[in-house]
């Protein structure tokens, strides 16, 4: 998945321009900045890459979430209805806005189970946010009927699945709001950044304000800007966007070459006996991220990550034991560990994660291994590591 992988002339390139006018603040300084508006330039190429018409560019994935949920007005005591098995950073921004992480089971997608999402469906719920996992995506047909239905906002965080599609839609174009993550260790990097992406006229407006302390961007003169509402500082700066400038221009090629990779190990292990595929919803396209697979149970998945490892397989992952992704290791939200006084609506509003059952979140991610897609692989490498596996995973999977 990592795009650092591959960071190159056309990356260094880049990020000179930037230090050849020293303007390395997005907005402003018209005179001094030679033409160069990486950011600007960034957000277009998104928004054409992905086939919308708003790209809102940040610091993080982490406030692209945060600025997605302010942006459709999303605050204290309304509920997200988020997966079990996601990253860390989809609680942390609800919680920064006051509202209420309400947790969902995942299905044999490793993405919310939509059936489990109705049932979770209360008057004070406002958003879903499915989490496409490991380069793969939700039932987001299922999910977006849900939302029609009960009036509901569909946002993805698509930070680990940027260039994958649903009904030949890329995935975060789908629902209301989407959002991506270019740290350092996704498919494309700005060192740190994340945008976030929509067809709705108002939410990208208030995207925009909201990154930049709510100010209006109307003028030359960033000092006597107006503040229709408050904001914050979410800003990218033109280094971090000079990155991500010249790596969407190589996503495509980053695709191909996880594509080859990734089919070339699931040829190998598919047919193995105990060995089933994560499934992928019809109408869906990975952007072969991760390779993802189930065995038979939790002991013979833990034995295999293990065997993996042992075996120079690198880059895989047992998640269910993973303290980042799996709601099992979240002791700092179930216990709501925070360093000041959080709002009222959230600790009166939290579900008890620490007796809620998640059972059938345990059953599919307890057998669940995954194994990263590099770019960087020679062919030799493919064709070694494609062995091995097929080696450990048919001598443990029976
Ligand atoms: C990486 C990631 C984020 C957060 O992105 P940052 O840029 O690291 O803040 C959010 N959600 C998912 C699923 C991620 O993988």
């Amino acid at each position: 998945m990592p795009g650092f992988e591959l960071f190159g002339d056309q990356e260094r390139k880049q990020v000179n321009d930037v230090l050849e006018t020293g303007v390395l603040m997005r907005y402003g300084f018209d005179g001094m900045r030679n033409g160069h508006w990486k950011a600007k330039e960034l957000e277009t190429a998104i928004s054409s890459r992905m086939q919308v018409k708003h790209t809102q560019l940040v610091s993080s994935g982490t406030s692209a979430l945060t600025i997605a949920l302010a942006s459709a007005g999303i605050g204290a005591g309304d509920e997200v209805i988020m997966p079990t098995f996601t990253f860390v950073a989809s609680f942390e921004s609800i919680i920064a806005l006051g509202a209420v992480p309400v947790l969902v089971d995942i299905d044999d997608t490793l993405t919310l189970d939509p059936q489990k999402v109705i049932e979770a469906i209360t008057p004070k719920t406002k958003v879903v946010m499915p989490v496409h996992m490991c380069g793969s995506m939700a039932n987001l047909k299922a999910l977006k009927d849900i939302c029609s239905k009960h009036n509901l906002l569909l946002l993805e965080d698509a930070c680990q699945a940027i260039g994958g599609s649903y009904e030949g839609k890329p995935l975060g174009s789908y629902g209301d709001l989407g959002c991506f993550s270019f740290d350092y260790v996704k498919t494309i990097t700005c060192g740190e950044g994340g945008a976030i992406i929509t067809n709705n006229d108002a939410y990208a407006k208030h995207a925009d304000h909201y990154s930049d302390h709510g100010h209006d961007h109307v003028g030359k003169d960033r000092g006597a800007e107006s503040h229709p509402f408050l904001g914050y500082n979410f800003r990218i700066s033109e280094l971090n966007a000079a990155v991500g400038l010249a790596q969407i221009a190589r996503l495509d090629d980053f695709l191909s070459i996880q594509k080859k990779n990734y089919t070339a190990l699931r040829e190998a292990i598919e047919d193995i006996p105990g060995v089933t595929m994560r499934t992928v919803p019809e109408g869906g396209e990975e952007n072969y991220s991760f390779l993802t697979f189930f065995m038979p149970d939790e002991e013979t998945a833990r034995i295999t990550q293990q065997e993996l490892v042992a075996n120079e397989v690198d880059g895989c992952f047992y998640w269910f034991d993973n303290n980042w992704h799996y709601v099992k290791k979240w002791e700092h939200l179930k216990d709501l560990k925070s360093l000041g006084k959080l709002p009222e609506e959230v600790v009166n509003g939290l579900p008890d994660y620490n007796t809620q059952d998640f059972s059938q979140s345990d059953n599919w991610l307890g057998r669940t291994v995954s194994v990263l897609i590099k770019l960087s692989w020679t062919e030799e490498e493919v064709t070694n590591r494609a062995e091995k596996m097929k080696q450990v995973l048919s001598a443990v999977a029976v």
